[in-house]
């Protein structure tokens, strides 16, 4: 499907990995490498929505309020972070591009409402399960307020947290998600002192629950129904919608909910319609033909006599990961403009025909207003590099005969016979591995082999950019041949839908952009767990299997960033080994370029994890200390080497999970 390297930089030029240092080099001869083609190379203008920069030095700089408004180095907020005795990993909060992203998705509704001459008002709402932390959720109904922004929650806990933040009274909050009898008091409070709440309806038997709390704190609630539509999204999350989804009504169901309204007295409750077509929903059309039927759902209630007035889309709106602007999975084929357009247009069509009055329309939308505003910073371990194989000019004696066969492969490689030669490596190496099992070969005889093996693949990789098209099997050596950066972070805790979903995120190196990257890499994280690699990324035709890198230098850090990680990330992330929640730090930039750090919040220590899985650090230490003083006692260790030893384990327990140098 695709494959990696420069070919899809942008550049023109024909790609191989063997022969991409020189072609950078013959490149640098005619023209030195500059700033602009690293920006086209990591494709940061058309996944940075004008947030993300690079600078004439070579940096990577966050615009918060675009590209003619102030800029803030990336490189530069490390050593500020390093200064206040943070080490990498760090997740880096940018508060304005939160307050700028919450002022587009209303300006664009309202672009779009005022234009086509739409009789209701738009209320966006934030889903708290895209990203629970407190200071996104008082950020957003803080800075929201101007729009009455609101909240959707989707549990008791959410609620709470929801309604400890929202006072705005026109703001909706809208409660989904199972609810229990105590799940919908609370929410009967906060509507009781003035909070515009609605309590949908996603399964047939909530009502029961919803009426008889309603009838015991004598009130009317204001009710929702989840409805499902048979209109399916493409996508990883396609499963919320369409008919099989687990939430939402049939139409028979809803009918029957309309009777139950009717029949209590209580069908002046229903205000609003609600569906969710799945989340980052690439495609425009899909939107279109959700929303279209979306509304004939509406009109239907407004024609069986309920009040309604409120119409809720739910969330989907998606992020251009990848920058493609293609209907990708990682990407999105509209603009926001387009998005919003396209949904007034067709509720206003729809409703128009039947005489229905326009309702305010509501979005869940939860990763587009969060993923830009915080990024992954963590510095390069290690590099492995594989070098050009050592091969020796004349074969001992008593070479077997799989390895023999192997050179006679390598010196025969040409263009013609390139996926017949990769064949035959595979074959000759498994025949020598199964020859060492049984004892037949040494540990010598083998290694020649693999020497041999990998020097086929390198011949291989060099020889196939002649090729016009490139076999499967052949595209896949650049993964094998590439670089390995050991990255100071985990996936698991930091980017879980990498490793789940194989979700693509925007990775590049922070600084250095002034220099070509001559290095092909994968990345790997400091888990000890072979899932715990980045082998996908993006690019403009799709993705690609290799990052180009910069070689590391000596004594000096090399930081990547993983971009658009605000939304989902944060809460999915697990401990697995034990290495724990990262350092964040937030900032917000002024106007005049300067920067304040708002907020910092030490990561897990050791002893954080531990006590997460059940242990108790001083007791730990308990232990620590008898097993030492047997030590002593036995004689194997002085009290003072017992001291060290303790001060070691008390350091350690207190520190960082992650690597720190
Ligand atoms: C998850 C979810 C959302 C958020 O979707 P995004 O695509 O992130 O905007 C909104 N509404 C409901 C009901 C959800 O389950």
């Amino acid at each position: 499907m695709r494959d990696s390297g420069l070919q899809k930089s942008g550049h023109g030029l024909p790609k191989p990995r063997g022969e991409l240092k020189e072609l950078n080099n013959f490149r640098s001869l005619l023209q030195p490498w500059r700033v602009e083609d690293s920006a086209e190379l990591y494709g940061i203008h058309s996944w940075g929505a004008g947030y993300f920069d690079v600078s004439s030095n070579g940096d990577v700089v966050i615009c918060p309020n675009g590209p003619q408004g102030p800029r803030v180095s990336i490189p530069e907020i490390i050593e500020g972070i390093k200064e206040r005795g943070y080490d990498m990993p760090c997740l880096l909060r940018v508060e304005n591009i939160l307050d700028s992203q919450i002022a587009s998705l209303h300006e664009s509704f309202g672009k779009a409402i005022k234009t086509l001459g739409y009789k209701g008002s738009y209320r966006g709402v934030f889903p708290v399960k895209v990203n629970q932390q407190q200071q996104v959720i008082e950020e957003i109904a803080d800075f929201g307020a101007r729009y009455h922004h609101g909240l959707e929650v989707g549990s008791k806990g959410e609620l709470i947290a929801a309604v400890s933040h929202l006072s705005d009274r026109e703001a909706c909050l809208i409660c989904n998600g199972y609810k229990d009898g105590e799940f919908i008091d609370l929410g009967l409070q906060a509507q009781r002192i003035g909070l515009n709440v609605f309590f949908v309806i996603e399964m047939p038997g909530e009502l029961e629950t919803i009426l008889q709390r309603a009838r015991i704190h004598d009130m009317r609630p204001k009710l929702g129904v989840r409805c499902k539509l048979s209109t399916r999204a493409s996508g990883h999350w396609a499963e919320s919608g369409g008919e099989r989804s687990v939430f939402g009504l049939s139409p028979a169901e809803i009918v029957d909910l309309i009777d139950k309204l009717k029949a209590n007295d209580m069908l002046d409750c229903l205000r609003l319609l609600h569906y969710h077509l799945g989340s980052q929903v690439s495609n425009i059309r899909d939107i279109r033909l959700g929303v279209q039927e979306g509304a004939r759902f509406y009109a239907g209630l407004v024609q069986e006599g309920a009040p309604m007035g409120y119409i809720d889309l739910g969330g989907g709106l998606a992020v251009d990961y990848d920058g493609s602007h293609t209907n990708y999975v990682s990407s999105r084929n509209y603009t926001l403009d387009e998005y919003s357009a396209d949904i007034v247009e067709a509720i206003m069509a729809t409703l128009d025909e039947v005489n229905v009055p326009h309702p305010h329309i509501v979005t869940e939308s939860g990763r587009a207003t969060v993923a830009y505003y915080s990024l992954l910073l963590f510095n390069i371990l290690d590099a492995s590099v594989l070098e050009p194989m050592q091969l020796p000019e004349e074969l001992p004696e008593d070479t077997p005969e799989p390895v023999k066969n192997l050179r006679e492969v390598l010196v025969n490689i040409s263009p013609r016979n390139l996926q017949e030669c990769y064949n035959d490596a595979i074959y000759y190496r498994g025949e020598m591995r199964q020859l060492f099992a049984t004892g037949a070969v040494n540990l010598r005889q083998r290694c020649l082999s693999e020497r041999f093996f990998w020097a086929i693949l390198m011949r291989i990789s060099e020889e196939k950019g002649k090729l016009k098209v490139i076999p499967r099997d052949l595209q896949d050596i650049d993964t094998y041949l590439a670089d390995i950066y050991y990255g100071n972070f985990s996936i698991f805790q930091s980017l879980p839908d990498s490793w789940a979903i194989d979700q693509l995120f925007p990775i590049m190196p922070v600084h250095r952009l002034q220099e070509c990257p001559t290095r092909l890499g994968i990345i790997s994280d400091i888990t000890c767990d072979s899932d715990g690699q980045i082998n996908h990324f993006i690019d403009q035709q799709g993705d690609k299997r290799t990052l180009e890198l910069h070689p590391l230098k000596p004594g000096e850090e090399y930081y990547l960033g993983v971009f658009l990680v605000g939304a989902y990330q944060e809460t999915l992330g697990d401990l697995h080994n034990l290495l724990g929640d990262n350092n964040v730090v937030s900032i917000r930039i002024e106007d005049d370029g300067s920067y304040e750090f708002v907020r910092e919040q030490e990561g897990d220590t050791v002893a954080d994890v531990l006590s997460y899985v059940e242990y108790d650090p001083r007791r730990i230490m308990e232990s620590l200390r008898s097993t030492a003083e047997r030590a002593v006692r036995e004689g194997r260790i002085t009290p003072s080497q017992r001291f060290a030893f303790l001060q070691i384990f008390e350091d350690g327990i207190r520190g960082y999970t992650y690597f720190e140098r």
